[in-house]
């Protein structure tokens, strides 16, 4: 039977697949397709690590002490039982031997079968299980993780060409932003999750993939079942599970009009960027790893607009990459940008960026009261005066390699200013301390929360330029958590407040002759292109695979219908309706 479920479109496009479903403790684990010829080879990997996890049971039992309870007995007898259980290991051989899954990805999507099966009982005792079977798959895990895998030796891992393949769907209930960049270069081609918003961190890493996507899609990944034929429609957020004949050939034709729309805006890569009365506009890529910089270049971006750092510090078990290390991805960047500016924003943990990984579920309840208001950004950093200092010098060093700017997330205080001034002074004074060579490298501040925007007449003299950080100042502004599924239809970057302090940071800055720039999701969403350029917004960064259609609305606008007119915009009581009915008037 076929199902509908609703979430936030948060990436363009139709993606069609078979589900993948991931338990959010389990993102980790290797995910690739092994060659036809590795089937054997793995399959022997499989029987090993269950002879492996066999005897150790069997030691331990052996080494359960007499006065021990027999409960204890008793239980290593049900790991082992559910070890042999045919539906564990003859459907695990399955997944290998058919879809051609490596071992550890056949393992837990067998879990994830049986997990469901499990969950579905009336009984409680053997309800309860689930957890055992969950235990002894860990240490199946454990034991293939100690064998080579046959795939990954080879460098196949994700980057084997997948064609001949059924397309796959990533579901689950929550992707850290950290994980979800590890599936960058993955198998899946659409992602969809229960929980998230529009503009969570999971979900920019998932539009800066470029392959469709929905968040927030709440019951998802309880309705859909491992293997289920799945449609995402990342423009209105629908997932259709099991559709029928006719449905799946409707999107199937829909996928391919977007893969001919793709190709013509393609063409317009070396396109310079002017509108129809003759403004040129800086179209800027946001990226998250020194390797996207070749998808920001392949774009035709002049340039890096916002260089998330943070993506280098997260998941590393408390080991954060050091000067070196930083220094290397930042030089990487700016060598790969070949003397096109690059922004590097120093790093902004917390709130839904955790260092370590952490569902979006502990972070909401376990880990901090409000860790949007918390000790995150800029904040986390000049608590931090070792590791700020460390990020620092390795940016600094990264300029003399080109041409670098530093940009600072969520500044709200001038005694913030005030503070990275001196420590990037201090950093200056030690590299010239050991002869390490720097450029000049202006300093930036986001413009994320209301403080800062309307403050900006002060704040503009501390810094170089600036940078509306839109995701934040909308959640800040109108206190809507942006990875909270259950308000977001509250988060709306249209409301007159948001649209205002926008205003409001652009013509303080363009006053007093200093860059602006808008990095958040708002600059790549078409819908707001014109209403910025009026605005008098010339600096656009966003996502690699944004830039095409924002310079093919860019190359149709014209400044000058909207420009005399962004007060009504921003005074009207629905200043979206308001802005598409000026479009629609002006003259052709
Ligand atoms: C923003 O807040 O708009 C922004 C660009 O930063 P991030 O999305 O990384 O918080
Ligand atoms: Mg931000």
């Amino acid at each position: 039977m076929s199902i509908q479920v609703f979430g936030q479109p948060v990436s363009r496009g139709v993606a069609i697949g078979r589900a993948v479903l991931i338990a959010s403790s389990r993102v980790d684990v290797a995910h690739y397709f092994i060659d036809p010829s590795q089937v054997d080879r793995e399959v022997d990997r499989l029987r090993h690590a269950r002879d492996e996890v066999a005897a150790e049971l069997v030691a331990l039992k052996s080494e359960v002490p007499e006065e021990a309870h027999a409960e204890l007995v008793a239980l290593l007898d049900v790991h082992l039982m559910l070890l042999h259980d045919e539906l564990l290991a003859d459907a695990t051989k399955q997944w290998i031997v058919e879809r051609h899954y490596n071992a550890e990805w056949a393992m837990s999507a067998q879990l994830e079968v049986i997990a469901r099966q499990f969950d579905e009982m009336e009984d409680d005792y053997l309800r309860e299980r689930k957890a055992d079977l969950e235990q002894v798959v860990e240490r199946l895990l454990k034991a293939l993780a100690r064998q080579a895998a046959p795939g990954q030796a080879q460098g196949a891992s994700a980057a084997r060409d997948f064609a001949g393949e059924d397309p796959l769907i990533l579901v689950a209930s929550d992707i850290a932003p950290a994980d979800m960049l590890q599936f960058k270069r993955s198998v899946f081609t659409g992602f969809v999750t229960d929980v998230g918003g529009r503009t969570s961190h999971t979900a920019i890493v998932a539009r800066s993939m470029d392959i469709p996507a929905v968040v927030g899609a709440r019951e998802a990944s309880r309705i859909v079942r491992q293997d289920d034929w799945i449609i995402i429609d990342g423009d209105t957020g629908l997932v259709i599970v099991n559709p029928s004949p006719i449905v799946l050939e409707e999107y199937r034709f829909r996928q391919r009009q977007i893969e001919l729309e793709r190709a013509k805006l393609n063409r317009l890569r070396h396109t310079p960027s002017v509108t129809l009365d003759g403004q040129a506009v800086e179209l800027l890529a946001n990226i998250e790893l020194p390797s996207d910089a070749a998808a920001a270049i392949q774009a035709g971006a002049v340039g890096v607009g916002l260089f998330r750092s943070e993506f280098l510090f997260m998941n590393r078990d408390g080991e954060l990459p050091d000067e070196a290390e930083q220094f290397e991805a930042y030089k990487a960047v700016v060598q790969a940008m070949g003397g096109l500016p690059v922004t590097i924003r120093t790093v902004d943990v917390g709130a839904d960026k955790p260092l370590d990984r952490m569902s979006a579920h502990e972070l909401r309840h376990e880990h901090s009261l409000n860790p949007a208001l918390g000790l995150r950004a800029i904040r986390w950093s000049l608590a931090e005066p070792e590791m700020f200092g460390q990020q620092l010098r390795a940016i600094l060093r990264a300029s003399a390699f080109g041409k670098v700017r530093l940009l600072v997330p969520m500044v709200a205080h001038l005694s913030e200013a005030r503070q990275i001034r001196q420590a990037l002074d201090r950093a200056r004074a030690q590299l010239d301390a050991l002869g390490q060579p720097y450029s000049a490298v202006e300093l930036g501040a986001m413009v994320e929360v209301p403080a800062a925007a309307l403050m900006m007449p002060t704040l503009i003299d501390h810094f170089d330029f600036v940078s509306i950080g839109t995701n934040d100042l909308i959640q800040y502004t109108l206190a809507i958590d942006r990875a909270d599924e259950s308000v977001a239809h509250l988060y709306d970057p249209w409301h007159p407040a948001v649209l205002q302090l926008i205003e409001r940071t652009i013509a303080c800055a363009t006053e007093v002759g200093k860059p602006v720039s808008v990095c958040g999701e708002m600059a790549g969403d078409p819908a707001f292109t014109e209403l910025l350029l009026a605005m008098g917004l010339r600096s656009f960064s966003m996502h690699p695979a944004q830039i095409a259609s924002i310079k093919q609305r860019l190359l149709r606008a014209d400044v000058r219908v909207l420009r005399s007119q962004v007060g009504a915009v921003l005074a009207a009581d629905d200043p979206q309706e308001a802005c598409q009915k000026l479009l629609r008037a002006r003259p052709h």
